[in-house]
Formats: C-alpha cells, sequence, structure tokens
C-alpha cells in the first residue's frame, strides 16, 4: 500500500486533473478538497475519487472547463448554474458567492445545480467559518434515489443526503458537522470492497431487506442493497432530515429530488452563510460558543471514551497526524488511479 506526503498526492492529482483538461487552477480546487478529506480521515472521499472523476470526464459526463453561472439573483439569495462542473468547482464559486453577500447584506442563500459529485459537504461551511462566518448546507443527489431506505422501507428510495454545519471558534478551529443522513457515506462500501474487509452490523441491508455486513450485497456484484437512514431505533430523524435536504437541496437548487430515474448524477446543494456581526456582537459570539464548548467537555466520559470531543475534532487531529505520518491509499485505489493516468498519457511509474 503505498504512502504520500499529502503534497506528493496533490502534486500526482494536479497532473492527472491537469490532463484530463482542467484548468490548473480548477485542478487544485479539486484535488486539494480530496486530498484535505483524506488528510480528515475520510478516504472515501478522497483520492479513491481521482479515477472516477476522470473516468467521469473521459465519458463526457463532466466538463473540465464548464464555467459556473448566475442564473438568478437578488441581493441574499443566489441560483446558481455549474453547466456541469466538477463538484469542488461548482461547490467553491458557490460558497464563495454565498460569503460575498453574507458579508454584505448579513445573511445568504445560494443553491447550485448541473455540477457533479461535491465530495465532503463540510467542507463548504468550513470555508465560511474560515472567514468568520457560520456555513449550513443540506445536499441531496438530485434524482439518484436507490441508496437508502426509508424509514421502515425494505427498498432504497433515498441518497445519504448529507448536511454541515461549521461554526468559528475564537483561535482553534471550528465546530465541524459533516455528516451524511444514513448510517454512513455510501463511499465508505466501496473503501470496504475494496479493502476486502466486511462493514459493520447496523449500516445495511441486502436486495431483500435483510442485515448483512457483506459490503458485496449492499454495492458490489450481489443483487444491490442499501444503507440505512441514520438514528437506529429512531431512525425516522435521519429519514425526517433527509427528506429536509431533498427539498432544499434538490427543489430549492432546481437539480431535482429522489424521484424517477436519475438523468445524471449530481449533488443539489443548497448553502446558507451567517454573517455573525448582523445577529450578535463578535466578542458576545465568542464567549458563549467557547461557555459552551467547555460545559459539554466538562462532561464526564463513559468507559471506552477518553473525553467529549466536539464536532469535527476527529478530522482536525486526523490531519494533524496524517500530515506527519503520510496519507495511506490502498492498493486497489493506487492501481486505479494508475491504470486512469496510463488514459490519459501519463506513466505513473515516476510517481513511485
Ligand atoms: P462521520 O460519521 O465519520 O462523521 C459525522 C460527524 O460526526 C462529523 O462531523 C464528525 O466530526 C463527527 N464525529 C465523529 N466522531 C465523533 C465523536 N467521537 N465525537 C463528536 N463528533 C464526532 O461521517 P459520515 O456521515 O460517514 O460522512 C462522511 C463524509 O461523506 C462527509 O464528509 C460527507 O460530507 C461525505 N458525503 C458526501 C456526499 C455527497 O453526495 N457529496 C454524500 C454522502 C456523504
Amino acid at each position: 500500500m503505498p504512502i504520500f506526503t499529502p503534497n506528493k498526492l496533490k502534486q500526482i492529482g494536479y497532473q492527472l486533473f491537469e490532463a484530463t483538461g482542467c484548468s490548473p487552477e480548477n485542478a487544485k480546487a479539486v484535488v486539494d478538497h480530496l486530498v484535505e478529506s483524506n488528510l480528515f480521515g475520510h478516504d472515501s472521499h478522497g483520492a479513491i475519487r481521482f479515477y472516477e472523476y476522470a473516468q467521469a470526464i473521459q465519458d463526457g459526463r463532466f466538463d473540465p472547463k464548464a464555467v459556473p453561472e448566475i442564473v438568478k439573483e437578488h441581493p441574499c439569495t443566489a441560483v446558481v448554474d455549474a453547466h456541469n462542473a466538477l463538484g469542488q468547482v461548482g461547490a467553491t464559486f458557490a460558497t464563495n458567492l454565498a460569503i460575498e453577500k453574507a458579508r454584505t447584506h448579513g445573511v445568504s442563500v445560494v443553491t447550485l445545480r448541473n455540477t457533479s459529485h461535491i465530495g465532503r459537504v463540510g467542507a463548504y461551511p468550513l470555508m465560511a467559518a474560515r472567514e468568520g462566518f457560520i456555513g449550513l448546507i443540506f445536499v441531496n443527489a438530485g434524482r439518484e434515489g436507490r441508496k437508502v431506505t426509508p424509514f421502515g422501507g425494505r427498498d432504497a428510495r433515498l441518497s445519504t443526503n448529507p448536511i454541515g454545519f461549521s461554526a468559528p471558534r475564537e483561535n482553534t478551529d471550528p465546530i465541524l458537522l459533516d455528516m451524511t443522513t444514513s448510517v454512513v457515506a455510501d463511499g465508505k462500501v466501496r473503501v470496504a470492497i475494496n479493502q476486502g474487509n466486511p462493514i459493520p452490523e447496523g449500516w445495511a441491508v441486502d436486495s431483500e431487506g435483510n442485515p448483512t455486513t457483506d459490503p458485496n450485497r449492499v454495492r458490489g456484484d450481489a443483487p444491490q442493497g442499501a444503507l440505512l437512514p441514520m438514528g437506529g431505533v429512531v431512525a425516522h430523524k435521519g429519514f425526517g432530515l433527509s427528506l429536509a435536504s431533498e427539498i432544499l437541496g434538490g427543489v430549492l437548487s432546481g437539480q431535482g429530488v429522489a424521484a424517477n430515474e436519475p438523468v445524471m448524477v449530481s449533488n443539489g446543494v443548497h448553502l446558507t452563510v451567517y454573517n455573525i456581526e448582523h445577529f450578535t456582537d463578535l466578542a458576545d459570539y465568542y464567549k458563549e460558543v467557547e461557555a459552551l464548548s467547555a460545559h459539554v467537555k466538562s462532561s464526564r466520559p463513559i468507559d471506552g471514551f477518553n473525553e467529549i470531543l466536539l464536532p469535527g475534532e476527529p478530522e482536525f487531529r486526523c490531519a494533524k497526524q496524517r500530515t506527519q505520518d503520510g496519507i495511506a491509499v490502498d492498493d486497489t485505489t493506487w492501481e486505479r488511479i494508475c491504470e486512469a493516468a496510463k488514459t490519459f498519457g501519463i506513466d505513473p511509474t515516476a510517481w513511485t
């Protein structure tokens, strides 16, 4: 299993995506996002997507040269059509627009359609938090609704429909909630297949709705099963949040909801940015958030826990560790990246 420094993995990604026809700027937006996903420990949204996106460009599903366009605009709102650009290109454009609108008007909502897979959805509210704003994102997968069961259902009718929230803290990493409304991200099942590992109980059912720990019965060559909505015995809550993502992300963007057959798989995105100072004094905001953080962290940990972590802390800690130790890319993923590179005329032996 090859191990790369973040910088080396980025150089590999830049070379691959520039060979697909992306501008250096767009290649950087995509690759920096994916490598940060590996750093954050979300390998399902990291370099594993290098070959998938490259293949999609080769098949003509995504346009590496597309330029996102604002198709509807008011002072606090906008709808962006990414014209089939790579997801990170469309979502970065929409987020920068939302930040500038909130900077001027206090709050903004920007929706995005006709992009592709935007990756780790928390990355975009995090961009807002790094600028001192609060960000909130709801995302669906357009008409793709064959991955997650509704509460009480046997058949998949929804996507993993993630939600992200990020709020700045004083002199430390922001709070970063980045979660699917299913038990886990679909990509984690594919990582388990690539690594030859079973998946934990409670993640998924097979094609007949029976619990399974075999990832191949969920996403492999066997008839496709489904992930479960988040919440275990109270999965009606994950199911309800998933519907909120469908309506905010899918309907208000114009991307469409999980009904009918998918025309093109693409995330429908709904991003809200809050300018804190339009609501409260900044010093008071930080005082309250720090008090809240200290208060929840003061809870005595139960057996098996060393401490209370805030959302995002596992990812920021993992990033520090992997920056030091390097990013391991599993053999199947690496082979596929090398195969993709060859189809674009790159000799991957120079990479290792
Ligand atoms: P996850 O379950 O690993 O983490 C969810 C959240 O819980 C994170 O905010 C994390 O910081 C927090 N968390 C984890 N352990 C914690 C602990 N011990 N204490 C406190 N907080 C903790 O993530 P997931 O739901 O499997 O999603 C994985 C990734 O997949 C996300 O980045 C998501 O955006 C991405 N995704 C993207 C799409 C898409 O269509 N673009 C679809 C699905 C998922």
